[in-house]
């Protein structure tokens, strides 16, 4: 815990107002992350989308009392009588130097580890490996950021007897932070890619930036064999300081893997270690796998393991999943599926995730004992049922005889079991409905067992939606826009095909302003799972009125015939509401024209019951270069007709045109807000910027049967798939009434396969495909993707003549959406 004293002595901070001190447990930059209010430290961050100094009065509100800020410009202190605010000139700065502060009260053992690629995977299975002697405090997930390590080291307390932190860096300097916080005493680089080049110089600088985390290590341990690395190391490392490496090539590695061999799916290692030859086993043969476990492998040497026991304790090792999905369960249930392990800050992030979703009202937690928390038991629990309450959990079940013994700490009606077998004798089909049920176990729980009884059975073709890659898409087009321009995101059919209350439900979470659907229903859709958000109906019928008015939803107004009639329902009914008048610049769909101004100003005027909330137009080619001259007459067109509605109100409503096009290629036009559509779903519509953006939606299927076929055979429908040669052809578990095109067929599509692309053959059928095999490697039951990273839809799209839009919306309603993030 942290005092003031010291949070003004670390920090350098200026006093601005100081009332009653309290104790710091929790370090907070996050307003949605909030657990117990009174004992938290905010720090306002100015980010380059977010700024938490618009959060303080939503968090004074919430019970926070102590801040950390770095001006107070629009903020009256007289509005928080009680608060501490203390302010410093960069908040990120002051959060490391309080972690800094609290790391140096500790003189345990810690791990820094660093690299391009495998940081996590590398972390969280030494935690695996080394839990039985250490108990080890750990970055959560992939916290490495110049604000997720702070958080991280937070976490130390007194029982722990090892940590291990990992660090990320995109800029040079920043590893420098990262080290005063982490303060590592043993080191490990795994490796170093060419990705996220952009802010240094060259592949040297960053390594030598990436190094600085080392600076106070007394071993670091790496792998000779990234050549640039050794080379840097040798000139970085100062003489008492030592390395622990490993190689493939140099006998003169501590640990010298001199073979590697293959075994019923498994990689047999050879090494060479202290002059003796051993061999271990690993459940892995992926190359990636092997670097990473080789790191663990080494690293435990270094610890001091018999090599006997280092196997024992490799065949704990599991791929890492760092992935929480979320899935449609039984009895319109969803099932978000975090298995993998349970300790406190896993828990916290998995019920933060519980409490962004909007789509069911009851919250269900069924969770395992809470393992390697180094905390004392009642201390835990009762912290965990706090937990419960702030994050809306309205039910929990709990499994395992700790969590049993300490029923006090939790909500009358919680239900609590022994073991997992006990949980799943019970009939579980009427037990469930209608929730949103977390399943958080630890491995040894085997919950995995109960997220099958409880999932909704599917066939093999499913749609996974990256929920995080939404996020990264949404602050790419922010990151365009000025700070209070406002965004207006498009869900419209489904969300382009990805699942519109849970789009929405993120979306909400990020704050945007406005969502747009096309229809009534599809509003009430959004209604009816929680989304609070304004929402703009762009095709409003009369027969729909009601609906509208009854669930907030506002039409967009394009014509006399429509708006007439709007204005008779509100008076029919003594009813306002805000509307959305659209204009026709150019595109000639949906709009008022030029010469219908005077008469809708007109009626604008004497009907007070109808709210401006904005006005629009639609860019007719946004996207292509060729017509600039027409999108820029259209923007300067709709300026002005907008200019003339406007002058006429007594207010001044939002003003809109650019799409997702719009914003990349238009941004002086950004206006009030924009209305960003395709680009959140991962498809840059210019293609000038795809790079830019992460990919969604994975489309993904089986293959459910394969067979030899002679050359001159043929393949299925109308015999169109002639087979030349002696062939193997997989039948996969997709066909045109998922809404894979029929024009696909006879080899005009491919999938991809285990690494390679397989032409299709012979016709798409309803529910199945065709695809050619030969030369790859494939087995029955292995995955196919249809479209996704490594098939792009705009791959697809162009094999057939659309865009991706159609293909996006086309993917049928029977395909289970599975939404994850890491
Ligand atoms: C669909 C739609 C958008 C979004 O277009 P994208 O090309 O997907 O960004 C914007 N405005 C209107 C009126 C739309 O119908």
């Amino acid at each position: 815990m942290l005092s003031f004293q010291q949070l003004l002595i670390s920090t350098k901070g200026q006093v601005l107002q100081q009332r009653e001190s309290l104790p710091v447990s929790y370090l907070l930059t996050d307003s949605r992350k909030v657990v117990s209010p009174l004992y938290s430290l905010f720090f306002a961050i100015k980010g380059e989308r977010h700024d938490g100094h618009q959060f303080i009065r939503e968090l004074y509100s919430m019970g926070v009392r102590q801040f950390v800020v770095e001006h107070t410009q629009g903020l009256h202190l007289s509005a928080f009588p009680e608060a501490t605010i203390l302010q410093v000139e960069n908040s990120v700065r002051a959060l490391q130097q309080v972690a800094a502060l609290h790391r140096e009260q500790f003189t345990i053992p810690v791990m820094g580890i660093t690299g391009s690629n495998g940081k996590t995977i590398v972390k969280e299975w030494l935690a695996t490996l080394l839990g039985k002697q250490y108990n080890i405090v750990r970055s959560p997930k992939s916290y490495n950021s110049q604000i997720g390590v702070p958080l991280s080291v937070w976490q130390i307390n007194t029982t722990h007897t090892l940590g291990i932190f990992e660090a990320g860096i995109s800029r040079p300097a920043e590893m420098a932070y990262l080290e005063k916080v982490i303060k590592p005493t043993i080191g490990l680089f795994t490796n170093i890619g060419t990705a996220h080049d952009e802010g240094f110089e060259s592949s040297i600088h960053k390594v030598r930036e990436k190094l600085q985390l080392f600076t106070q290590c007394q071993t670091i341990i790496y792998c000779r064999d990234h050549q640039l690395i050794h080379e840097q190391m040798a000139l970085f490392k100062r003489p008492e300081q030592q390395t622990f490496t490993w190689s493939k090539i140099e006998a003169a590695a501590e640990v010298f893997l001199h073979e590697i061999g293959q075994e019923h799916g498994q990689s047999v290692l050879a090494i060479r270690y202290t002059n003796r030859d051993w061999q271990l086993q690993v459940p892995f043969v992926d190359d990636a796998s092997l670097e990473n476990v080789m790191h663990c492998i080494t690293a435990m040497l270094y610890f001091g393991l018999e090599v006997t026991e280092i196997q024992s304790r490799l065949r704990m090792l599991q791929p890492v999943s760092m992935r929480l999905e979320m899935k449609e369960g039984i009895n319109g249930c969803y099932l978000i599926d975090d298995t993998y392990n349970n300790d406190l800050a896993g828990l916290t992030m998995g019920l933060d995730f519980l409490n962004l979703q909007k789509q069911r009202d009851t919250k269900t937690l069924i969770v395992s004992d809470v393992l390697e928390t180094g905390l004392p038991e009642k201390e835990l629990y009762q912290h965990i049922g706090r937990l419960l309450e702030t994050k809306g959990v309205n039910r929990l079940l709990g499994i395992g005889e700790v969590i049993s013994r300490n029923k006090e700490f939790f909500a009358p009606g919680s239900e609590f079991y022994p073991t997992t077998a006990s949980f799943l004798k019970q009939p579980l089909l009427n037990k469930f409905s209608n929730e949103l049920i977390l399943i958080k176990g630890a491995r040894s729980f085997a919950f995995e067992q109960i997220v099958h009884k409880l999932l909704q059975k599917t066939h093999g073709t499913i749609l996974e939606i990256n929920l995080e890659a939404i996020s990264h898409n949404l602050n790419y087009y922010k990151s365009k826009l000025h700070s209070q321009t406002k965004i207006m995101v498009m869900v419209k059919a489904f969300a382009y095909g990805s699942g519109s209350a849970e789009i929405a439900s993120m979306l909400q979470f990020h704050r945007v302003d406005y969502l747009a659907v096309a229809y009534a229903d599809e509003g009430v859709l959004l209604r009816e799972n929680g989304i609070h958000l304004p929402i703009m109906v762009m095709n409003p019928s009369p027969q729909t009125f009601d609906k509208l008015l009854n669930y907030r939803l506002e039409p967009e107004l394009y014509s006399f015939a429509i708006l007439n009639s709007f204005i008779q329902y509100l008076q029919d009914t003594g009813q306002q509401s805000p509307v959305h008048i659209k204009l026709d610049t150019g595109m000639h769909r949906l709009g008022f024209e030029e010469q219908d101004l005077p008469q809708l100003i007109q009626q604008l005027k004497i009907h007070p019951e109808l709210t401006i909330a904005t006005i629009f137009s639609h860019l007719a080619a946004a996207d292509e270069e060729e017509y600039n001259y027409f999108s820029t007459q259209q923007m300067e067109r709709f300026r002005k007709m907008a200019a003339m509605i406007e002058g006429a109100l007594l207010y001044s409503p939002i003003k809109h045109i650019l799409n997702s096009a719009g914003i990349v290629r238009f941004p002086a036009y950004q206006l009030d807000m924009v209305r960003l559509g395709i680009g959140l779903y991962g498809v840059e519509a210019t293609n000038q910027e795809q790079a830019q953006l992460e990919t969604v939606g994975t489309l993904k299927t089986t293959i459910s049967q394969i067979k030899k076929v002679k050359a001159g055979d043929t393949i299925g429908y109308s015999r169109k798939g002639k087979v030349t040669r002696d062939s193997r052809i997989a039948t996969i578990a997709i066909g045109y009434a998922d809404g894979f095109d029929r024009r696909l067929s006879n080899g005009v599509g491919k999938v991809w396969i285990n690494g390679k692309l397989a032409p299709l053959i012979g016709n798409v059928c309803m529910d199945m495909s065709m695809v050619d095999i030969t030369d790859l490697e494939a087995e029955e039951g292995d995955e196919v993707i249809i479209f996704g990273k490594q098939y792009p839809i705009s791959e697809m799209a162009r094999q057939i003549g659309t865009i991706p839009y159609e293909i996006l919306t086309g993917v049928s309603e029977r395909v289970k959406r599975v939404f994850y993030t890491s």
